[in-house]
């Protein structure tokens, strides 16, 4: 059973990591989070970050963006799209009205039912182009 004080550490560790990403439009990952956490909260592991994260994700407070392998985490939870500059990496967001659900003509096998789609949108962002 946890015990009072260790329910207020993991409370305030939460609410640590959220305030470090609530803002945050960079799309950043769990290292890049961990990183800025540590500031603050010089004790915490990776791993709890991690797994602060991923709750803040159950309880849909982010959303995360598969780039690659890696997974990056977005306080902006309403749909939208990506565009991801090839030069220096960022990742920015796209807001399409109106969008239209994209359903493909044929799935691999019969049966399938897609529930959703992601968009990525690749270029360079107006500073790596000036
Ligand atoms: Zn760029
Ligand atoms: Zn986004």
């Amino acid at each position: 059973m946890a015990n009072a004080r260790a329910q207020a550490r993991k409370t305030k560790q939460l609410e640590f990591i959220w305030q470090a990403i609530k803002d945050d439009k960079s799309h950043p990952t769990a290292d890049q989070i961990y990183d800025r956490v540590r500031k603050k909260l010089p004790r915490i592991s990776l791993g709890t970050v991690y797994r602060n994260l991923q709750k803040l994700v159950a309880d849909e407070k982010l959303q995360v963006l598969m780039l690659g392998r890696a997974q990056h985490f977005d306080p902006l939870v309403q749909r939208h799209q990506h565009f991801i500059c090839e030069s220096c990496d960022r990742v920015f967001d796209v807001l399409i009205e109106n969008q239209r659900e994209i359903m493909p003509t044929k799935l691999p096998h019969d049966g399938f039912r897609v529930t959703s789609h992601q968009l990525a949108f690749y270029g360079s962002c107006k500073q790596c182009l000036s």
